[in-house]
C-alpha cells in the first residue's frame, strides 16, 4: 500500500483516479494538482453552455475542490501548476499561480492525467481579439462574454471533428450566419466518408456554409471582424472565430523527465498504465494506448477511456491487480438533427493499415428504422459495419440517424469486446416493443446482411464499383417504383419495379449481369431471389441500394440549404412578397414517414392540384429538405420555403416551375435536365431506324424519351394491313401514296427502286441489327412515349384507327413541354 499518492491534474482521468484510490485506501494521503480554477468539471458540455441548451454555469461543475475534500479527504490544490518532475528524488515542483510561491511535495507514487490541449496553428493572424478556442470553463467564459458584449452575426468553425460540429450546431442556434472550414473532404473523421455524407446534407440543410476541402491561410482582423482567406483564394468575413483543429497531448513533464513517450508524446504504459518509472501512472488524454481491434497503438482523447484508466490506474496503485483491455474508440455526437455513434476501425483507417476490401475485410450498410415503422416517430438509423473477411469478426460500425442510434453502437460495442461476429449479431436476442425497436432490431438485420454477404447466399456490388460497369456485361435494374426515381436513379440504369420483374424477366439478358437496387437493399434482396430462382447466373444486389448511392453522389456546392434564399435575390423577394399566413393552401402531413414515404405522398397529392397552386408539407425525416429539394429540381415544381418547428420539417411547394408574385418578380427553378425528345418527321427507313436506335439507347440509360411523330414519320406507325375508315377523296389519294407502315419505308438516299432498301435489309439480318418493326416494339416495352401529332394527322388523312396500339395522340405543346425538361431534343 502506497502512503503518498500524488495526482497532476483533476479533471476527467485525475478526478477519478483520485476518487477510486480513497475508496481503495482511507489511509493514502492523496494531493491532487489541477493548475486551472476548477476540477471535474463537464467539458463535454461546454458547447452546449455557449449555445444556451445548459442554462447554468453551475451546471457544468460537476465537483467542486470543497466536495472532493469533505467526500474523499483528498487535498485538493487548484491554481496549482506541477513544473516538473524530479524521478531520482521521487518529488514534484509545484507553483501556486496565486500566490507564486513555488514548493516542492514528495511521492511514493505518482498519477499523471495531464489532458491534451487545443493545437493552434501558426497562421498569420490567429491570436486576432475574435478567434478563440474551447477546452475548459475560462475558454467558455471568455466567448460567451465576447459573445454578450458584441453585435455576432457571422461565426465561423474551423475544424469539422466533433467539437467543432458542437460549436457551429451551437452558434447556429444563436441565430448567427455559420461557416464551417475542413480541410479533409468530410467532417468528423471517425467515420467514412458516404456516412459522412449524410451530416453534409444535414449541416448545409441547416443553413451552415459548409467548406471541405479547403484550409485558412490567413486571418486579417480589422474593427470587430476578421476576413478569412482561405487555400482556396475564397474569403469569409466573421465576427467569432472557434480554431477546433485537434489536439497535442500535454506530455512536457513527462517529456522533461525522461519518461518514455511516442512520436507524438505520447506517454508509453503497459496495461497497468504503468509508465517507463516503476512508480508514476499515466492515463487520458496524454497516454498511447492499445487499440482494441487490431492491438496496435494509438490514442483516443475521450472521457470514458480517461475515466476507465484513472480508476486502473487506481487500483494498481493500492495494489489491487487490474489492468485496461484497450481502447475501441466508442463515440456518439450530436451533429444538427443527426446522432453520429461509431466503434471500432472505419475503413480509412484499415486501409491505413494495409488491409484491402475483399481481400481481408468485408462491409454492409443498412438503413433500418429506429423502431416498428407503424408506430409513430420513427425513423432510419444508416449503418455501416465492417468485419472480418474469413470469419465474420466485426471490425468496426459506424451509425447515422436521429434516435436509438448509440443504443445499437454501443451494443456491438459490447459483442466486439467479446470478439463477436456478424453471425452474432443475427442471434442476438435484443429488447422490443414497437415503441423502441422491431422483432428484427437494426443489429439484427446487420447480423442477417453479413451472414448472407459471407455464406455466399448473395453476390453483391458497392457503390464505388459502379463506376467500372459497362453495358455490354452489365445491366443495372432500378427496382423501385417509378415515382421514386423522381429522387433520382442511378446512371444508366433501367426501371422494372419489384413487383413487375416477374412479368418482365424476358427484358433482361441472362448472359448479363444484372445489378438490382432498390431504395436500402431490401427490395432488391427479394428481386435478386426471384431473378436467381428464374436461372440468371449473375445477379449482383447494390449495398445500401439508392441510399447510400445518393449520399455519396450529394454534391454540398449544390446543395438547396435552407436560408438559401440569401444567395439569390430574387428568390429572397420573391418569399418575402408571399404573405404566408393568408395564402390558400393544401396541407399535407407526412410525419413519421421515412424516405420515399414522404415524397411518394408529396407526388399523389400534387398530381390532383392546378398549376400554381400552393402545398405545405410538414415531415419528420431530416433527409425530406434535401428530397424536396432536388424532386422538385426533377419534378419541375418550385420549392418556395423551408423552415424548421422544433423535431418538424415544414416546406411550401408551388405546383410548376414559375412562380409569379403580385410585384411580378419572377422565380424559376432550375429543373435537372435529363430527358429525351424526338420530332420524327421523315418516313424513311434509315432515319426511322437512327430515331428509334437512339430512343432504345436512352431509354437503357433510364432516360424519360419523348417521340413526337409528325408528317411523313406518322407512316412509321401506321398499321401494315389495311384498314377500313371513312375518308374524303383527298385523304384517300394521300393514303394510297403514303407508304403504309414500318415495312414500306424506303431508304433516303441509294433506295435504287428498291434494291438498295433490300440490300440493307440483308445487311442488318447479317449483322444482327434488329429489324424497325422489333426496335418499334423494343421501344414501347423500355417505356418510350411515343406521340402522334394531331395536327399532322388531320392534315394527311390519317385516322386513329390506321395507326399501331399503345400510342398517345396530343398536340405540339406535349412535344413543347417534354423538350423543357430534355437535355437534347432531335429533329430527325
Ligand atoms: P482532462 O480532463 O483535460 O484533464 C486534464 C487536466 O490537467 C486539465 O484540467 C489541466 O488543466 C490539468 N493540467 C495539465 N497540466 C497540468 C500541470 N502541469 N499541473 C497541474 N495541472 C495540470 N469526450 C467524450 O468522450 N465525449 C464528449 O462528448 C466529449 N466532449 C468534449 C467537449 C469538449 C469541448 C472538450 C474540450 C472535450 C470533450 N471530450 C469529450 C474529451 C474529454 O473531455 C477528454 O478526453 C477527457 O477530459 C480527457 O481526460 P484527461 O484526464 O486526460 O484530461
Amino acid at each position: 500500500m502506497s502512503n503518498k499518492v500524488l495526482i497532476v491534474g483533476g479533471v476527467a482521468g485525475g478526478a477519478s483516479a483520485a476518487a477510486r484510490l480513497r475508496r481503495n485506501d482511507e489511509n493514502a494521503e492523496i494531493i491532487m494538482f489541477e493548475k486551472g480554477e476548477y476540477i471535474s468539471f463537464a467539458n463535454c458540455g461546454l458547447p452546449y453552455f455557449i449555445g444556451g441548451v445548459i442554462e447554468e454555469r453551475e451546471s457544468l461543475l460537476v465537483e467542486t475542490p470543497e466536495d472532493m475534500r469533505k467526500r474523499f479527504k483528498i487535498d485538493v490544490r487548484v491554481n496549482n501548476e506541477v513544473l516538473l518532475i524530479d524521478r531520482e528524488n521521487k518529488e514534484l515542483e509545484v507553483k501556486n499561480l496565486k500566490t507564486g510561491e513555488i514548493y516542492r511535495e514528495n511521492y511514493d507514487k505518482l498519477i499523471l492525467s495531464p489532458g491534451s490541449s487545443p493545437l493552434k496553428p501558426k497562421i498569420p493572424g490567429v491570436d486576432s481579439p475574435n478567434i478563440f478556442t474551447i477546452w475548459n470553463i475560462p475558454d467558455t467564459d471568455a466567448i460567451k462574454s465576447y459573445i454578450e458584449s458584441k453585435e455576432i452575426k457571422k461565426a465561423t468553425v474551423v475544424g469539422g471533428g466533433f467539437i467543432g460540429l458542437e460549436m457551429a450546431e451551437n452558434l447556429n442556434k444563436l441565430g448567427y450566419e455559420v461557416s464551417i472550414i475542413e480541410l479533409a473532404d468530410q467532417v468528423m473523421d471517425s467515420i467514412d466518408y458516404e456516412m459522412a455524407q449524410i451530416l453534409h446534407k444535414n449541416i448545409t440543410s441547416n443553413g451552415v456554409n459548409l467548406k471541405l476541402n479547403d484550409g485558412v491561410k490567413e486571418f486579417n482582423y480589422k474593427d470587430g471582424v476578421t476576413e478569412i482567406t482561405l487555400n482556396s483564394g475564397d474569403k469569409i468575413d466573421a465576427d467569432l472565430i472557434i480554431l477546433s483543429v485537434g489536439v497535442k497531448a500535454n506530455s512536457k513533464l513527462a517529456e522533461d523527465s525522461g519518461l518514455d513517450i511516442n512520436q507524438r508524446g505520447g506517454i508509453l504504459v503497459d496495461n497497468t498504465m504503468k509508465t517507463s518509472d516503476q512508480d508514476i501512472y499515466a492515463v487520458g488524454d496524454v497516454v498511447e494506448v492499445e487499440e482494441f481491434v487490431n492491438g496496435g497503438k494509438t490514442m483516443v482523447p475521450l472521457a470514458g477511456p480517461a475515466n476507465k484508466q484513472g480508476r486502473i490506474a487506481a487500483n494498481n496503485v493500492a495494489g489491487i491487480e487490474d489492468t485496461y483491455k484497450g481502447t475501441q474508440g466508442t463515440s456518439v455526437a450530436k451533429v444538427f438533427d443527426f446522432t453520429v455513434s461509431s466503434t471500432g476501425l472505419n475503413e480509412k483507417k484499415l486501409k491505413k493499415l494495409g488491409e484491402k476490401y475483399k481481400e481481408n475485410y468485408l462491409f454492409a450498410y443498412a438503413h433500418n428504422n429506429n423502431h416498428a415503422g407503424y408506430y409513430p416517430g420513427s425513423s432510419k438509423i444508416n449503418m455501416k459495419i465492417i468485419f472480418d473477411k474469413y470469419d465474420g469478426r466485426i471490425l468496426g460500425v459506424q451509425a447515422v440517424g436521429i434516435d436509438g442510434v448509440e443504443k445499437r453502437v454501443d451494443v456491438i460495442a459490447t459483442a466486439m469486446r467479446y470478439g463477436g461476429t456478424i453471425y452474432d449479431l443475427a442471434d442476438l436476442e435484443l429488447a422490443y416493443a414497437p415503441p423502441y425497436g422491431s422483432a428484427k432490431d437494426p443489429v439484427n438485420m446487420l447480423g442477417f446482411l453479413g451472414e448472407n454477404i459471407l455464406d455466399g447466399k448473395m453476390d453483391i456490388i458497392q457503390w464505388f464499383e459502379l463506376e467500372n460497369l459497362n453495358d455490354e456485361e452489365y445491366t443495372i435494374v432500378d427496382v423501385r417504383e417509378e415515382e421514386e426515381r423522381d429522387l433520382g436513379f442511378v446512371k444508366n440504369s433501367i426501371n422494372i419495379s419489384v413487383d413487375d420483374l416477374r412479368n418482365n424477366l424476358n427484358k433482361l439478358d441472362k448472359n448479363k449481369t444484372i445489378v438490382l437496387y432498390c431504395a436500402t437493399g431490401v427490395r432488391a434482396y427479394v428481386a435478386t431471389r426471384i431473378l436467381i430462382q428464374n436461372g440468371f447466373a449473375k445477379v449482383k444486389n447494390l449495398l445500401g441500394g439508392f441510399t447510400t448511392y445518393s449520399d455519396v453522389e450529394f454534391d454540398i456546392s449544390s446543395s438547396p440549404i435552407v436560408g438559401r434564399s440569401q444567395k439569390s435575390e430574387s428568390k429572397k423577394e420573391v418569399v418575402e412578397s408571399i404573405d404566408f399566413d393568408n395564402i390558400e393552401k393544401a396541407t399535407l402531413n407526412c410525419s413519421g414517414l421515412q424516405c420515399p414515404g414522404p415524397i411518394m405522398k408529396v407526388y399523389q397529392k400534387i398530381k390532383t392540384m392546378n398549376d400554381g397552386e400552393y402545398l405545405e408539407v410538414k415531415a419528420s425525416d431530416p433527409g425530406f429538405f434535401a428530397d424536396i429539394a432536388s424532386w422538385c429540381q426533377r419534378t419541375g415544381n418550385t420549392l418556395i420555403k423551408t423552415e424548421k418547428k422544433n423535431k418538424e420539417f415544414i416546406v411550401l411547394l408551388k405546383k410548376g416551375v414559375e412562380v409569379e408574385t403580385e410585384d411580378n418578380v419572377k422565380m424559376q427553378n432550375i429543373v435537372e435536365k435529363t430527358d429525351k425528345s424526338m420530332v420524327v418527321f421523315s418516313g424513311e427507313l434509315d432515319k426511322a431506324l437512327a430515331s428509334f436506335i437512339i430512343a432504345n439507347g436512352a431509354a437503357a440509360m433510364g432516360r424519360k424519351v419523348t417521340m413526337f411523330f409528325t408528317f411523313w414519320g406518322l407512316n412509321i406507325l401506321r398499321k401494315d394491313e389495311k384498314v377500313n375508315v371513312k375518308k374524303n377523296f383527298m385523304e384517300k389519294m394521300f393514303g394510297a401514296m403514303m407508304p403504309r407502315g414500318s415495312k414500306k419505308l424506303k431508304l433516303s438516299k441509294m433506295n435504287m427502286g428498291g434494291m438498295g432498301l433490300a440490300m440493307m435489309k440483308k445487311i442488318m439480318k447479317e449483322k444482327n441489327v434488329d429489324s424497325l418493326e422489333t426496335l418499334i416494339k423494343q421501344a414501347q416495352n423500355n417505356g418510350v412515349r411515343m406521340v402522334a401529332c394531331t395536327m399532322s394527322m388531320d392534315v394527311m388523312g390519317i385516322k386513329e384507327e390506321e395507326l399501331i396500339d399503345g400510342i398517345e395522340y396530343a398536340g405540339v405543346a406535349t412535344f413543347l413541354s417534354s423538350a423543357e425538361k430534355s437535355d437534347a431534343s432531335l429533329f430527325i
